[in-house]
């Protein structure tokens, strides 16, 4: 009798927390008021270089993705309000947890609930309302040449970015930010991650454009920009990127 009623609060606690994460997910993508975005800066590496750098970092650094984020929802006709609030919050000393490298769905599962604890655990939110949590995990370009890859959890509106500590870098960043946030509010990859070329048609910023390739700009969802059927390239800021179509269609733009 006991063991029963353990397992019914068990369960009531886990269907609450489906429930919460199910409420925060629909609401964040309604677009009535500015969904605020809470980044908060990691030191990666541990390093003095990184430590450094995150005290300059200001919220106007980030600035540009809440213009682009307005100047897409203004090519879809979206009200004013559909937009968003960066707010940049206190460098944060824990490094949160990494996603497996080519884990399968339960140990993918596993990682998700660690990282939604980690969150509630170290970041601090304040006001009502769903918000979106990026932690971003910033290393010195001098020590490490290549990132791990970056993920956006829809459950929980939590990302995790890995960035390089480099204004140089800036710009790009911004971009990888900006696909993995929009990871949180659903968006998937549309692009062959066997080969990282986008997919056609719905990883291609002008689809109906003649010839097809080269494009002028990326979709934020596929990553890169096609140049030829069997190439792309690493857009250098947001200015030489877009929202698709299914992108737009899947955070509740259309
Ligand atoms: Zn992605």
């Amino acid at each position: 009798m006991f063991k029963a009623f353990r397992i019914l609060i068990l369960l009531l606690i886990l269907a609450g927390v489906a429930l919460g994460a199910w409420r925060s997910k629909t609401r964040s993508v309604e677009w009535k008021y500015d969904l605020p975005v809470n980044i908060y800066p990691v030191n990666g590496d541990g390093s003095e270089n990184v430590k450094q750098f995150l005290r300059t970092l200001t919220a106007n650094d980030f600035k540009p993705i809440k213009t682009f984020m307005r100047e897409e929802a203004d090519r879809y006709d979206l009200a004013s309000s559909a937009s968003i609030e960066i707010r940049l919050g206190e460098i944060i000393e824990a490094v949160p947890p990494a996603p497996p490298r080519n884990g399968n769905a339960l140990e993918a599962i596993s990682w998700s609930l660690r990282m939604r604890w980690w969150a509630f655990r170290n970041a601090d939110m304040t006001g009502p309302g769903p918000q979106v949590r990026m932690f971003l995990v910033y290393f010195d370009p001098a020590q490490t040449s290549r990132l791990d890859h970056s993920t956006g959890l829809q459950n929980g509106l939590i990302g995790r970015v890995n960035v390089f500590a480099s204004y140089d870098m800036a710009k790009q960043n911004n971009v990888i930010i900006t696909h993995e946030f929009l990871h949180t509010l659903g968006a998937t990859d549309k692009y062959d991650p066997a080969t990282n070329q986008p997919a056609y048609p719905d990883g291609y910023a002008n689809p109906d454009l003649q010839p097809l390739v080269p494009q002028r700009h990326a979709e934020i969802m596929a990553g890169r920009t096609p140049v030829s059927q069997t190439e792309a390239t690493i857009p250098e800021s947001l200015n030489d990127v877009v929202i698709g179509g299914l992108t737009a269609q899947e955070i509740n733009w259309q």
